[in-house]
């Protein structure tokens, strides 16, 4: 079985850095692919109320054999749920649908600074209730730009212990993660492989030649050098077993370079200071 390294959260807890997204994925293909996962190997699970297939990942959860201890699993809040009111119930509706009493990690999906007058504080103080309580074992934020952290970091008790953020060689995200790193904030790269949009880069496919790797196995290795957390995500059962398969070799610091020199800053996602 492969040997996933563990990251040290700011709150003692540890996170697998690698594992499988399920964003797009279908609630009736998610309990299929979310197996071939675990079978693989994968024991992190990335989720989300918006995603609509919370109840197919616990699913497979509980007849994957394995114990709820052995898997991490992240949800995060709907958009539409960040009155205090509003969370405390959708909270509840992904224990609910995951069928478990806890959760690994909650986050809130988007800062929304056009939404609830810009009131992102109130939302993080509510997911504060749920780490208090222990019904969150970790509590963190996605999309949060560096201004939006340091504001939690001024109004809130407790720090983030992830910023999940697009991360890929064409948005390398070099600010926001540097700012996560002096804040003892871990990365979660969301969209590793681009969506797939990366994979036929020239410089990506010439280093995964000299790898002797694919063009996704590269990638996913040039975020695991740099230290982010991962969770790509495919329907594929073949793609599934190669995505995991970036253990047993290294990129030099010069493919690690060719890679980071792709960066262009360019979105696939909506901007969070817009959306
Ligand atoms: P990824 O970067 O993981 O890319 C997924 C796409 O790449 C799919 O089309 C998949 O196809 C394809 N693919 C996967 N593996 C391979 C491979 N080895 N070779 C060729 N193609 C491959 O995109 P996501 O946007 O899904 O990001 C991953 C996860 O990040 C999400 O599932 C979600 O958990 C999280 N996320 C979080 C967001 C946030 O706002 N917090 C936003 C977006 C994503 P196929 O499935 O057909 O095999």
């Amino acid at each position: 079985m492969t040997d996933i390294p563990q990251i040290l959260l700011n709150n003692g807890q540890t996170i697998p850095q690698f594992g499988f997204g399920v964003f797009l994925v279908k609630p009736e293909d998610t309990q299929a692919a979310v197996t071939h996962a675990l079978q693989a190997g994968y024991r992190h699970i990335d989720t989300a109320q918006m995603y609509g297939n919370e109840a197919e990942v616990g699913a497979a959860i509980s007849r994957s054999g394995l114990s709820r201890g052995e898997i991490f699993v992240t949800t995060k809040l709907d958009n539409g749920a960040h009155r205090p009111g509003d969370a405390r119930a959708a909270f509840d509706q992904s224990l609910k649908a995951l069928g478990s009493d806890y959760v690994d990690l909650f986050l809130i999906h988007w800062p929304l600074p056009t939404r609830y007058d810009g009131d992102f504080v109130s939302t993080w103080n509510t997911l504060e209730e749920f780490y208090r309580d222990g019904r969150a074992r970790s509590i963190g934020v996605s999309n949060f730009q560096p201004h939006h952290l340091r504001r939690l970091h001024g109004e809130t008790d407790i720090i983030p212990a992830v910023n999940q953020i697009e991360v890929h060689p064409y948005l390398t995200q070099d600010e926001v993660r540097a700012f996560c790193t002096e804040h003892q904030v871990a990365v979660e790269a969301w969209s590793p492989l681009g969506h797939g949009s990366i994979l036929g880069d020239p410089v990506v496919q010439s280093v995964a030649k000299r790898a002797g790797k694919t063009p996704a196995q590269v990638v996913l290795r040039w975020h695991i050098q740099r230290g982010d957390i991962v969770f790509p995500k495919s329907v594929t059962p073949e793609r599934i077993r190669e995505n995991i398969d970036v253990f047993d070799f290294e990129l030099s610091a010069a493919d690690i370079e060719d890679l980071s020199a792709l960066n262009k800053n360019e979105r696939g996602g909506p901007d969070p200071d817009k959306f």
